[in-house]
């Protein structure tokens, strides 16, 4: 059985480089027995049919240009993709088939369709050219010995044994879209754009299990991102809904490519080929997926009142300009919507039954669940006419309302819309990792700011998880009832589970929240992000991983509009990132950064008089639940290290760990053996502290432990966590033990810094953190 159909369209094909990608998700992700549907290479159609249009025109310049024009490009992308031999030999095989195009041209024996069909041939040929290069079974197939129609209609039992027939589980087969014969083996076309009916017809004949439609959006989105920059991908969208959209003239998936797929349970798959590792959206059944809100524009269309609308009629018509029409009854009278360009061929086949009530409309649909469409409609109208858009005609159903236009709808006054009407009554699912100490507090303080963010925010806690088990509730937890839910219906589960439900999650936002101090917890972030979660984070290791991985986190939370808020990694609750932010989004420059960001260390330095051997404060801090299980791990200065990494990050460095030099609060040496050898020696740990609590003490000093970051005029960095005496009376000296202090300086606080001080750890103060990191979410969702 044929596992998957995946249909790369033409900007997919437009260059080399694109080949090339598509030939590398096809390394990833297909098996033998997977069919690829392939359309022209890039504008290959377009350029074919002006070829056509000259031919008819009798036009022979023109035509020898565009018929060089297309060898030029063919030969471009075989030259860049193969060594010369095999690029020599393929090329050779196009100049005879251009030959006998011009050949048919001069007898006068240039068919339409055949002629067309040669774009998806060739994408074909060269796609299963450059698999076999790679060493992959792959073989190229003429579609037209598959799909087979007459008068019309496909012959659904004889395609399917023919599909059957050539497509075996041996190889990858790359298929041509867009192309089928007639029973007389003439070439016929599926309608433009229609290689995605081609691989979702192909799924139907051989079973597949799922279809994967590869683009240049990410998508099904809101409204067009390219214009509205607030759009929301949906993770789900329910047939019913694309098809709607598809018939409206949306470009993301046309009209015919669901029918295939009726009564059937095979998965539709919409993903961009430019960003394979992002989720893309799934086409679901009906009842699968709640109802969505979309606004799409259309251009240049003519309203068309018909008498007498025959069944199928709208089909026929749509066959005979190759361009999905959309058809509706408004007060008994037929009306169509038929592209400008295209009303002459209409009309002239409605012959006098057809009257053009408007032309040259632009305008607006908008598909919404079917309570909300009168609202919608009303809202819509208002927004409009704010904007002096004049509306010619309108006309709504339950489940859609358009707005037929003067103007096209220009981008401001799409992105006025979205935000009125999309952007509200906004789903956020929230994933909580991490049930410890701050964890608890977290979701014990999550009831009350969930009701308090519910006026804006329709926020439900869908997931808890531990290290080894996870409660996972798409509709929501009952989080004032946690961990009764939890005992009965927690699981274990592996990360790709954690994922694959977060895949299904049918929301319009999301975010991890993770509060685990797991190292391999943080490495999954960029899957997380790849399923367009937003991520919040106590964990530091994320935030201090090695640049490179970090910097590419960061450009993919950017390319998909997803934020990442880390406000409790460094200062617990402390506003110190909102204050960097902050400063800097105003205009300042920061130049220096000092501070204590250790309780730990804060509380022993601070609380250190002499009066008791260093060691002694150290085991005291110990048995009060202060410091690490091993002490040594405070004491190395490393927690502190990843801090000062996190702040000189938010002010734009890019820096390291190990650029930030570490001096330990203690010997080196005893940083070695286990517990009980440390306790052995921890005398020299006391005479460690002691010798330079003096020499602080005969500068009229304090020994305090801390990070400083700074900048100079050159933009040079020097960064470094240690030891420091601290100015007698400084705020630094005088820190009440536990808190921890950031002193800024800047353009702005130079001779007199800022100072942020406070407890810098405790669980109601790292919880309440987060809740304003989760809080600010939501702001800046709205
Ligand atoms: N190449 C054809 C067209 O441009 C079919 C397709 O792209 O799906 O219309
Ligand atoms: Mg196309």
């Amino acid at each position: 059985m044929t596992k998957v159909v995946h249909k790369f369209g033409g900007s997919s094909l437009s260059s080399a480089a694109r080949y090339q990608a598509v030939a590398n998700i096809i390394l990833g992700q297909c098996q033998a027995g997977d069919c690829v549907v392939v359309s022209a290479a890039g504008k290959t159609t377009n350029t074919l049919v002006k070829l056509w249009q000259s031919y008819v025109q009798k036009d022979d310049n023109g035509f020898n240009d565009i018929l060089l024009q297309v060898e030029n490009h063919q030969n471009q992308l075989l030259s860049e993709l193969f060594d010369s031999q095999q690029a020599n030999a393929l090329s050779s095989q196009l100049k005879d088939e251009l030959q006998s195009i011009a050949k048919a041209a001069k007898g006068d024996s240039l068919h339409e369709a055949t002629l067309l069909a040669h774009g998806e041939i060739w994408s074909a040929r060269l796609l299963a050219r450059l698999l076999s290069t790679l060493n992959v079974e792959s073989q190229d197939v003429d579609a037209r010995t598959l799909f087979t129609q007459h008068q019309g209609q496909l012959l659904h039992a004889q395609n399917k044994q023919a599909c059957l027939a050539q497509i075996k589980a041996d190889k990858i087969y790359v298929v041509t879209g867009f192309i089928a014969s007639d029973c007389d083996g003439k070439t016929i076309t599926l309608g433009r754009n229609g290689s995605d009916y081609s691989a979702t017809l192909l799924a139907n004949y051989v079973d597949a299990k799922a279809v994967s439609i590869w683009t240049d959006t990410q998508g099904v989105f809101s409204t067009d991102p390219r214009k509205v920059s607030s759009a929301i991908k949906y993770p789900k969208v329910c047939r019913v809904q694309a098809n709607l959209l598809a018939r409206l003239g949306n470009p993301v998936l046309h009209a015919k490519t669901l029918s295939p797929l009726k009564d059937t349970n095979i998965k539709l798959q919409v993903r961009s080929s430019f960003d394979p590792e992002v989720v893309g959206t799934e086409i679901v059944k009906q009842g699968y997926s709640k109802d969505k809100r979309f606004i799409t524009t259309f251009d240049e269309l003519d309203l068309i009142r018909v008498e007498g609308l025959a069944v199928g009629e709208v089909r026929t018509l749509s066959q005979l300009i190759q361009h999905s029409i959309h058809h509706f009854n408004k007060g008994g009278e037929d009306y169509l919507l038929v592209p400008s360009k295209d009303t002459h061929a209409v009309a002239s086949h409605l012959a006098g039954r057809g009257n053009i009530v408007e032309s040259h409309l632009r305008g607006l649909a908008i598909v919404s669940p079917s309570h909300e469409t009168a609202h919608l409609t009303q809202q819509a109208a208002t927004v409009l006419e704010q904007q002096d858009v004049v509306v010619r005609f309108t006309h709504s159903d339950g489940s859609y309302a358009l707005f037929l236009t003067d103007q096209s709808i220009d981008s401001d006054v799409l992105a006025i819309l979205h935000d009125k009407l999309v952007n509200k009554g906004r789903e956020l699912a929230v994933i909580i990792a991490g049930l410890g100490n701050v964890g608890e507090v977290f979701v014990e303080q999550c009831q009350k700011q969930v009701e308090k963010l519910q006026a804006t925010f329709d926020l439900k806690v869908v997931a808890l998880v531990r290290s080894k088990e996870m409660l996972f509730c798409p509709s929501g937890i009952n989080i004032g009832s946690w961990q009764q839910q939890w005992r009965s219906e927690a699981q274990a589960y592996q990360p790709e589970d954690l994922l694959e439900r977060i895949g299904e999650l049918d929301y319009e936002n999301k975010v991890v929240i993770d509060i685990t101090a797991s190292d391999a917890f943080s490495n999954m972030y960029p899957s997380f992000v790849a399923h367009d979660c937003h991520l919040i984070s106590a964990n530091k290791y994320a935030g201090t991983a090695e640049q490179t991985w970090y910097g590419k986190l960061l450009e993919q939370l950017q390319e998909r509009n997803l934020h990442w808020r880390y406000n409790t990694s460094v200062g617990a609750g402390l506003p110190i990132n909102f204050a960097l932010a902050d400063l800097q989004n105003s205009g300042d420059t920061v130049t220096r950064i000092e501070g204590v960001f250790s309780g730990t260390l804060s509380w022993l330095c601070s609380s250190f008089d002499g009066s008791k051997a260093f060691s002694e404060l150290v085991l005291e801090a110990q048995s009060m639940g202060y410091t690490e299980p091993d002490p040594r791990e405070d004491l190395s200065g490393r927690d502190m290290q990843r801090k000062l990494l996190i702040l000189a990050r938010d002010l734009g460095l890019q820096l390291d760990v190990d650029d930030i030099a570490l001096e330990p609060l203690m010997p080196v040496h005893l940083a070695d053996g286990n517990w009980d050898s440390f306790l052995a020696k921890r005398e020299a740990l006391d005479e460690f502290y002691q010798s330079r609590y003096e020499q602080a003490q005969s500068q009229g000093k304090a020994l305090r432990y801390t990070g400083a970051l700074e900048v100079d005029a050159q933009g040079k960095v020097s960064a470094k966590v240690g030891i420091a005496y601290a100015e007698a009376g400084s705020a630094i000296a005088n820190l009440t033990p536990g808190d921890n202090i950031f002193v800024i300086t800047s353009q702005w606080y130079e001779s007199n810094p800022l100072v942020i001080q406070g407890p810098g750890a405790g669980k109601e103060v790292t919880a309440a953190g987060i809740h304003s990191d989760l809080y600010w979410l939501t702001q800046k969702l709205k």
